[in-house]
């Protein structure tokens, strides 16, 4: 995987942190774990928002079985 230098544009090593062109310091990329950490985390509020609202959905259900009774 290639990536352009910020600086001069030209193609370096997508891993690359000096420029072998311009020789600077190359910001490190984002990791692919970034997005993948996301998903996850969306995943995990999606979860636990399903959690919430089987939970709310199984107290409203028993309460109107109570109330019923
Ligand atoms: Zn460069």
């Amino acid at each position: 995987m290639k990536r352009r230098c910020p600086y001069c544009k030209m193609k370096i090593p997508a891993d690359a942190t000096v420029c072998r062109y311009c020789q600077r310091d190359i910001p490190p990329l984002p990791p692919k774990t970034c997005g993948l950490a996301r998903g996850l985390l969306l995943t995990m509020a999606f979860a636990s928002g399903a959690v919430a609202a089987g939970l709310l959905y199984g107290y409203y259900r028993e309460r109107l079985i109570w109330e019923n009774r």
